[in-house]
């Protein structure tokens, strides 16, 4: 109960809609469960409550499952906290009413009690209702991968498994300790995400960089990447094109050999860290991303957006005339770590060696390095 108000405040402080709403329905229902369990699920009013519980459990999850996530704090949220509470708040008002709940069981006929009883219908309607509820939760997890998807998943199942067990005090309890936990680690894996990973490209952020500096061996070197005259393609086809070009850079990035480590320095630069390798072996992998960059089709909407409807129609009826083709291109700086070197003294000569690699006409790599033989010189094609 304690875990799933913690679940539900960091949700809703978080803004994660559908796992706020899960931690309220979470602690209501586990509450319920518990209440039945301790005073036995042989005892009329416990069974009922117990039964519809598990009823109410699947029915609700399927509904928030899916749900848009919407913050818990807005009007829609709370109108959508209210009806994922409303069901248990009365069945926890009937509970607390003496008889309210099962009065009317010892009146039924012995052989409708039996119907009722355990193995009954009831407890194969709540695994009916929980199969395709979990089968759902089980492919929004599969398509979506996200670390919310999982943690639902893993708590219907937890409870499930938890009214299945209820018998076994024990294990019941601590897989309903499990459920709200679970809705924890995905709201502090959001956390860790938006301090740790760049939303637009996916790739680590600087402060993931700043965790990975601080931690690197003795023998390392730091590739600094510069998209080339990258302005010119916001002024010229706007920021969100401009947004793509850099996913589309960080993909082709993503895939450097040689054990390079990328992340999202800020802007439209890049750092890559490698560690333990040989210079050749990196300078060759640093080359064959820059190739790749190169060479990869990449389709923008055109700049000029046809003057009247007419002329946008006749454009489109020509094959979709409306995108062109442009070239994309980076320009790489390295520096390899000295003795005694600091990590920021070795981003700052990287970031010199790419300066020089601007400077001698783009899209190249450069070594940093009084040595000439270390410079490596590309021709732009
Ligand atoms: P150079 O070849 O010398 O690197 O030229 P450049 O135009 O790439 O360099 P400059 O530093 O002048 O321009 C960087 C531009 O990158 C400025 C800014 O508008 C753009 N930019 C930075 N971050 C983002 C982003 O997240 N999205 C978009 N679309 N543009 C960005
Ligand atoms: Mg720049
Ligand atoms: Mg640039």
């Amino acid at each position: 109960m304690l875990l799933a108000v913690l679940a539900f405040l960091l949700a809703a402080g978080f803004k994660r809609g559908r796992i706020a709403l899960a931690a309220a329905h979470l602690g209501f229902t586990g509450y319920l469960l518990h209440a039945a369990a301790a005073k036995g699920v042989d005892a009329p009013d416990a069974y009922v409550l117990f039964t519809l519980t598990s009823l109410i459990i699947p029915l609700l999850h399927g509904w928030l499952l899916i749900q848009r996530d919407t913050s818990p704090l807005c009007r829609r949220g709370v109108v959508k906290l209210i009806l994922t509470l409303t069901p248990s708040a009365i069945l926890l008002g009937m509970w607390l009413i003496p008889g309210q709940l099962g009065g009317w069981i010892p009146d039924l006929h012995p052989s409708l009690l039996e119907t009722l009883g355990e193995d009954s219908l009831l407890n194969r309607a709540c695994a009916w209702i929980s199969a395709p509820v979990l089968a759902l939760s089980l492919l929004l997890t599969l398509t979506r991968r996200t670390t919310d998807e999982v943690a639902l998943f893993g708590s219907l199942l937890a409870q499930i498994l938890a009214i299945s067990t209820l018998k076994q005090t024990h294990l019941s309890t601590q897989l309903l300790i499990l459920a709200p936990t679970l809705l924890i680690v995905a709201v502090i894996s959001h956390i860790y995400a938006m301090a740790f990973v760049d939303s637009l490209t996916g790739v680590p952020a600087r402060r993931a960089l700043e965790h990975k500096l601080a931690g690197l061996g003795r023998q390392y070197g730091i590739a600094m990447l510069d998209i080339d005259h990258f302005k010119k393609f916001n002024d010229t086809y706007g920021h969100d094109v401009g947004d793509q070009v850099l996913r589309m850079v960080a993909a082709q990035l993503r895939k450097v050999q040689a054990g390079g480590t990328l992340f999202r320095y800020g802007g439209e630069e890049f750092t890559i860290v490698f560690s333990g390798r040989r210079e050749e072996e990196v300078v060759e992998a640093l080359d064959e991303v820059r190739q790749r960059v190169e060479q990869y089709p990449m389709r923008v909407r055109a700049p000029q957006r046809p003057r009247s409807n007419r002329q946008g129609k006749q454009a489109r009826q020509r094959g979709g005339q409306d995108t062109e083709q442009v070239s994309v291109t980076i320009s790489i700086g390295i520096a390899w770590r000295d003795a005694d070197e600091r990590p920021e003294m070795v981003v700052k000569r990287a970031d010199k060696a790419l300066y020089k690699a601007k400077g001698a006409g783009r899209n190249r790599v450069m070594t940093d390095g009084p040595d000439p033989r270390r410079q490596r010189r590309r021709a732009v094609a």
